[in-house]
């Protein structure tokens, strides 16, 4: 793949179903978009105006629009960076994450590949999750009617 991956292997060798080439996916994503979720970047915390979304409706993968999230899942965790419990069945997928000297359980889009955050074990009832997530990789869809 390319070096902005750094050498991780985690989704270089899996295929997806929605697929482009970098230079497709620079030109459908904002420098920022593209450097969270092709680059496995991270978002300054408090930068996304997702924070304070709390209207029904639910989160969608900014690169590819697969739903990931529903807003009865979110959570305020004061971390910054939106939160939910759980995400929606089959929306995403994990690997393990051994960057900044840590393990850490990273997750992604199951359809586009994209990076969306990480997933602790720290998080409130009933699934003790805490789904990190960058909100930048993410666009809001609110409930219609
Ligand atoms: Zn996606």
């Amino acid at each position: 793949m390319n070096k902005l991956f750094g050498g991780r292997a985690a989704t270089s060798d899996e295929s997806f179903p929605v697929a482009h080439s970098e230079e497709e996916w620079r030109r459908r994503l904002s420098p920022e978009q593209f450097r969270v979720l092709r680059g496995h970047g991270t978002e300054r915390a408090g930068a996304s105006p997702l924070n304070a979304e709390h209207r029904p409706g639910t989160f969608v993968c900014a690169g590819c629009l697969r739903p990931l999230f529903a807003s009865d899942q979110k959570f305020e965790s004061g971390t910054g960076w939106p939160s939910f419990t759980a995400p929606l069945p089959d929306a995403v997928e994990t690997s393990e994450d051994r960057s900044l000297w840590m393990t850490r359980t990273e997750v992604h889009c199951g359809a586009c590949g994209g990076h969306l955050g990480h997933v602790f074990p720290d998080g409130p009832a009933p699934t003790g999750q805490r789904y990190c997530m960058n909100g930048v990789a993410m666009q809001f869809q609110p409930r219609e009617g």
